[in-house]
C-alpha cells in the first residue's frame, strides 16, 4: 500500500512504525473473513481492511477523523484478522498506534470511560466497588451487573518449599479482585511439585487496560511501576493466569523498550506453557469440558492446544467447539463500552459452547470468564481450577 505520511509525522517513531506496517498491506481483504465485527455488521469500515484505510488517512493528514474514532472503538482488538493475513500485517500494533494518535490529538473520554480507568486497574478500588455494587445491583445496567460475582476469600499459601525453581505468579487486577482462588490454587499445585512461588501484594495493573483504550502515556507509567515492582533477576519464570494480562506483559520489550522489560517479557509464560509437561488428576464430578480459548491467548500470544493437552492428560474429554477462533465479545472494556455488539457475540459464543452439552465451560482469562458466566446456563470456570 502506498503511504504519504503527513510532513509533521515523518520523523516520529509512531509515524515511521505506522508507515512500515501500512506498506505491508496489499488490500486483499482476506482478513475481513475472520473479523467478528465485519461478520456482524457487514460494513467495510467495521472490518480490518476498512479500519486500516481509516488509520492511513489520519497518518496522511495528521488529523483525527471522527469516523475512524467510531470504527476503531468498535474493533475488539481480538487480532483474529492477523491469522488470515498473507502479508503479516501487525494489525494489533497498528490499531494501537491509531488509537494513541486519536487520544493524543483530540482526547475525548466519556464519564464512564474515565470512571473505568480510575477503578478497574486498581484491584482494591474494584473490590470495594463490587461490594457496594452488589447492594445496589437493581439500579445498574445489565452490562455492569455481570461484574458483580460473589467475592471469594481464599488462603494464598506461598510458604517456601525446597525446590530450586522459583516463579512469580502474575495475578491480574480484575482476577485478583474477583477470583483470587485461581492464583491460590495454582500456588498450591506448584508448591506440591516443589516449586517456590512468589506473589507480590503490591502488584499493580500491567497497563493493558490503558493501552487497549489508547492511553499510551498512562499505560507506560503503569508498565514502568509494574516492572520496578516485579522484576527480579533470580526468578525463573513469571506465570500469567489471565491471558489478557499475559499478552501485554509478553510485549513489554516493544512497549517499554529497556533490557529488564525484555527479560521480563521473555520469561513470562502463560500457565499452560509452564505446566505443559506436568500431569494432574481430574475432579470426580466433571468429565466433559467445552473450552473457550481467549483471543489474547490464541491470537495474541499464539499459544495453541496446550490447555487441551493438559486437561486431556488429566482425564477430561475436550469437546470440539465450532467457531472456536471467534471472540466472545468480552475484549477488555469492550463489553462495557460496546454492550450491544458484545451481547450479540456472547449469544453466539454461548450457543456454540453449550451445544456440545458440557459439564463445564473452561477458559483462561477473567474477562471472558465473567462475560461467559453472564450468558451461560452451564458453570464457567478457570481451567486451572480443574486440575487436582
Ligand atoms: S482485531 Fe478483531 S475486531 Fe478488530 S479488525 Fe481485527 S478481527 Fe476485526
Ligand atoms: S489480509 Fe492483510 S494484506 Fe490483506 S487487506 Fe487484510 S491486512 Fe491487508
Amino acid at each position: 500500500m502506498q503511504v504519504q505520511l503527513a510532513q509533521e509525522l515523518i520523523a516520529t517513531s509512531a509515524g515511521t512504525r505506522a508507515e512500515e506496517i501500512l506498506r505491508r498491506c496489499v488490500h486483499c481483504g482476506f482478513c475481513n473473513a475472520t473479523c467478528p465485527t465485519f461478520n456482524l455488521l457487514g460494513d467495510e469500515l467495521d472490518g480490518p481492511r476498512g479500519r486500516i484505510y481509516l488509520i492511513k488517512g489520519m497518518f496522511e493528514t495528521n488529523e483525527v477523523d471522527e469516523a475512524a474514532r467510531h470504527h476503531l472503538d468498535r474493533c475488539l482488538t481480538c487480532r483474529n484478522c492477523e491469522t488470515t493475513c498473507p502479508s503479516g500485517v501487525e494489525y494489533g500494533e497498528l490499531v494501537e498506534l491509531g488509537r494513541n494518535f486519536i487520544e493524543e490529538s483530540k482526547p475525548q473520554s466519556s464519564l464512564f470511560e474515565t470512571f473505568l480507568l480510575l477503578i478497574v486497574p486498581h484491584f482494591r478500588r474494584l473490590r470495594w466497588l463490587v461490594r457496594v455494587g452488589r447492594l445496589f445491583q437493581w439500579i445498574l445496567a445489565p452490562s455492569l451487573r455481570r461484574l458483580l460475582q460473589p467475592l471469594k476469600s481464599v488462603v494464598l499459601n506461598v510458604e517456601p518449599v525446597l525446590g530450586e525453581t522459583k516463579v512469580t505468579l502474575l495475578q491480574g487486577c480484575v482476577q485478583r479482585a474477583m477470583t483470587p482462588d485461581v492464583v491460590a490454587h495454582l500456588a498450591d499445585l506448584l508448591r506440591k511439585q516443589g516449586i517456590q512461588v512468589i506473589v507480590h501484594d503490591d502488584e499493580i495493573c500491567c497497563g493493558g487496560l490503558h493501552l487497549h483504550m489508547g492511553r499510551e502515556e498512562a499505560a507506560k507509567q503503569f508498565m514502568t511501576t509494574y516492572l520496578e515492582t516485579l522484576y527480579d533477576e533470580e526468578v525463573d519464570a513469571y506465570i500469567s493466569t489471565a491471558s489478557g494480562c499475559g499478552v501485554t506483559v509478553k510485549d513489554y520489550g516493544r512497549l517499554v523498550g529497556e533490557s529488564r522489560a525484555e527479560q521480563l517479557a521473555a520469561r513470562t509464560l502463560d500457565a499452560s506453557e509452564f505446566l505443559s509437561d506436568f500431569s494432574f488428576k481430574p475432579h470426580p464430578n466433571v468429565k466433559r469440558v467445552a473450552l473457550h480459548n481467549p483471543c489474547t491467548l490464541q491470537h495474541g500470544q499464539r499459544v495453541h492446544g496446550l490447555i487441551e493437552q493438559i486437561l486431556e492428560r488429566a482425564g477430561y474429554e475436550i469437546l470440539p467447539v465450532r467457531d472456536s477462533h471467534l471472540c466472545c465479545g468480552s475484549a477488555g472494556s469492550y463489553s462495557l463500552l460496546q454492550p450491544a455488539l458484545s451481547e450479540q457475540l456472547l449469544q453466539r459464543k454461548v450457543a456454540a459452547l453449550e451445544e456440545t452439552a458440557p459439564d463445564v465451560i473452561a477458559t483462561s482469562n477473567i474477562g471472558c470468564q465473567l462475560h461467559l458466566a453472564a450468558g451461560a446456563n452451564v458453570r464457567v470456570v478457570h481451567w486451572l481450577t480443574l486440575l487436582n
